[in-house]
């Protein structure tokens, strides 16, 4: 299998003082494997010297390919212009800050090399994460899980080894909201799982924070279920049910025992609690007729500038 390429696939977003340290640990691993190799360096639109330390790097070692987008489009935009320059036979995407062990790799093969087609790595420990990350991570999961038909594994990032085929696959989906990691589970195919612990980042910092991953989860969930579209007949229809058992009671009392005037506050709490529960309806409603307003424009995911 000597003449088969690898490709290394990484987003690079503001990592000047990640780019050496992490070109040389990749090198120090895939020395090891002996199989030929091409790292594509994605430069989604850095305000810092990444770029120039990426040419530098370029300059010592041929393996290096750098695909620079003409703006920052984000993580997902970013991996995805980088899997559609790679030209391997099998495709590692992982992150520029080294939370993810490059050793791994080395075991990845050992699976492809025993038939896989996809190998994931599942993180057993997150404890380099802050305590609000894990906990929202969590329920992510578990929420995502429960609603979308297209089950994501629990811990498991963008890490992960994939052959030329599932590549193929993934490029036929072309939404360009990306989430990716849903994509990789949609696609399917014979799956390894290896465990592994995350570590804390080597340098820099972290590019994620509260306001982008709510807007990456609801991207998650929006992309592969419609349940929260589903969810409010059902809500309204029980509403409308207690409502008619409860105006029948009205009724009837009422010829019973005659009219009775007081009632104000029930009347005002019923009139703001619905009032709230149709504004949140049309809030879910304007989530997804955002994102299909969106898609439907069919703008490119992505934009190069050039290929160096
Ligand atoms: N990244 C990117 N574009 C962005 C944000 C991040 O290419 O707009 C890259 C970043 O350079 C890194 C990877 O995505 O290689 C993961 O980012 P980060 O480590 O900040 O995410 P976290 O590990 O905190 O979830
Ligand atoms: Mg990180």
């Amino acid at each position: 299998m000597n003449h088969q390429l690898i490709s290394i696939v990484c987003p690079f977003f503001n990592e000047q003082e990640m780019v050496s340290i992490f070109i040389n640990e990749i090198y120090k691993i895939l020395n090891q494997t002996h199989k030929s190799f091409e790292i594509v360096c994605v430069n989604d639109g850095s305000t810092d010297s990444t770029l120039e330390q990426l040419l530098l790097e370029k300059k010592k070692r041929k393996e290096i390919k750098i695909v620079n987008l003409s703006r920052n489009f984000g993580k997902e935009a970013a991996l995805t212009a980088g899997l559609d320059s790679s030209k391997g036979d099998v495709i590692i995407p992982i992150d520029a800050d080294l939370q993810d062990p490059p050793e791994l790799m080395l075991r990845f093969l050992e699976y492809w090399e025993k038939g896989y087609e996809v190998v994931l790595a599942k993180r057993n420990d997150r404890s380099s994460d802050s305590l609000s990350k894990r906990i929202t991570a969590k329920m992510f999961y578990k929420v995502h899980n429960i609603i979308s038909t297209t089950k994501v594994p629990e811990n498991v990032g963008d890490y992960r080894l994939i052959t030329r085929k599932v590549l193929q696959s993934l490029q036929k989906l072309p939404e360009s909201q990306r989430f990716m990691k849903g994509l990789f589970a949609w696609v399917g195919y014979k799956t390894a799982i290896v465990e592994y612990r995350r570590d804390e980042r080597k340098a820099g910092c972290t590019k994620f924070n509260g306001w982008k991953l709510w807007n990456f989860a609801l991207d998650g969930i929006t992309s592969f279920s419609t349940i929260l579209l589903s969810f409010w007949l059902y809500l309204g229809a029980a509403i409308a049910s207690v409502a008619f058992i409860y105006g029948s009671f009205i009724v009837i009392k009422t010829l019973v025992l005659g009219v009775d005037v007081p009632g104000y506050a029930s009347l005002l709490t019923i009139i703001l609690f619905m009032g709230g529960i149709q504004i949140i309806g049309i809030g879910v409603l304007g989530e997804y007729i955002g994102r299909l307003y969106i898609e439907s424009k069919g703008r490119p995911i992505y934009i190069i500038d050039e290929i160096l």
